[in-house]
């Protein structure tokens, strides 16, 4: 097995666009040894990943490096059952949105074989948590634990069966993370039109990390709409508001690097992110070609007639007590004949998990538009 490092060229889309060094090495490194070389060339990376966890982390690391215009060095695993792996991954903005990606194998060792790193092995019921970075297990009471002890640790040695996996990121990895203001993913690489973006702002202050596991980035990755389009997910910081945050600076550099429909940029978001997306809305309805907030505080502003708009909200709402907003609801109803409402009658706060399974959320919001910009 070679041991030379791997270079390779992105472009602004993520299309591998050169490769230089060790063929095989890539194909390990993306668990495909099926590939060919010239079938990769002119493709995007994202298409060789196995899973989605592992390409939703790799596009987050990219986009940091893009974001902050520094170099991003990571060390992580790539092991395989019965080999450790440790390799360094490097990366390097070289301007126009192109990245050198340098991926180097430090060392590896031969383990005592762990089946539950096998991707063809039976599976239980139970699950372990691993974190996609370090390949560290979580114990409960234990931290996290190289695979070999944790097998030990939970029995997996004498058993035919063994636990299904789910990937996390552990605390000793999250600093991968550290300014990245925003994800993004396109569920079509090379769309033949412009697509719609969609704009999601999450509640509370919380992690890139964390962020990826709501609803919009989740069905996103997977494409679980099956439609063309762009989502947008940006940051806000533990310890900020979204009035920190420069939504205005984010949108640009998105509409910069992908071929966006400016008429059909839509707005939504839950809780604090909805009472966000609302504001911003306010201040800029021609730009809007909808919105829609879950379980936010709204007020009245002097544009809520100018743009399509469906507001969700639980009736039992303990956060945001619905009669809160109902003097909002219907003075929108009084000027906005294209304003819809969904109150669930048994819900409270977290009624987004809902309106996002439900698709009529998403057909009434691809079919809205805006006017196109004045030029
Ligand atoms: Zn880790």
């Amino acid at each position: 097995m070679t041991t030379r490092p791997i270079t390779y060229t992105l472009d602004a889309r993520d299309t591998i666009i050169d490769i230089e060094g060790s063929w095989d090495a890539f194909a390990r490194e993306n668990q495909a040894p099926q590939l060919q070389i010239d079938t990769v060339l002119g493709r995007p990376i994202f298409e060789f990943f196995a899973g989605s966890e592992t390409r939703s982390l790799y596009r987050q690391i990219l986009d940091r490096a893009r974001q902050t215009g520094n170099t991003v060095e990571i060390p992580f695993r790539c092991d395989a059952p019965d080999v450790m792996r440790r390799m360094q991954l490097s990366i390097v903005p070289v301007g126009g949105g192109r990245l050198r990606v340098r991926s180097t194998l430090l060392e590896q060792q031969p383990r005592i074989r762990v089946d539950f790193l096998d991707r063809r092995a039976q599976r239980s019921e139970t699950t372990v948590l691993i974190c996609s970075v370090c390949r560290r297990v979580a114990a409960p009471s234990n931290g996290w634990l190289e695979p070999d002890e944790a097998a030990r640790r939970f029995g997996l040695f004498d058993t035919d069966r063994q636990p299904a996996i789910s990937e996390r990121i552990c605390p000793s990895c999250e600093h991968i993370q550290a300014g990245c203001r925003y994800l993004v993913t396109l569920t079509n690489q090379a769309p033949e039109q412009p697509l719609p973006l969609v704009v999601f702002l999450h509640g509370g202050a919380q992690s890139s990390w964390l962020l990826r596991l709501h609803a919009p980035p989740r069905i996103t990755e997977h494409n679980a709409l099956n439609r063309d389009y762009a989502l947008v997910s940006p940051v806000c910081p533990s310890g900020s508001s979204w009035h920190d945050v420069d939504l205005e600076s984010i949108l640009a550099e998105v509409m910069a690097r992908y071929p966006i429909d400016p008429t059909r940029i839509y707005f939504t978001g839950i809780s604090a992110g909805a009472t966000a997306v609302w504001n911003w809305a306010s201040t800029k309805p021609d730009r809007m070609a909808a919105v829609v907030p879950i379980a936010g505080m709204l007020s009245p502003n002097p544009n809520m007639g100018r743009f399509p708009v469906w507001i969700f909200h639980g009736r039992n709402d303990p956060v945001v007590p619905l009669p809160f907003i109902s003097g909002l609801l219907s003075r929108l109803r009084q000027v906005n004949p294209r304003a819809q409402t969904m109150i669930y009658d048994d819900g409270g706060h977290d009624v987004w998990s809902r309106a996002y399974a439900d698709d009529a959320l998403w057909s009434w919001m691809f079919q809205q538009s805006a006017p196109p910009p004045a030029s």
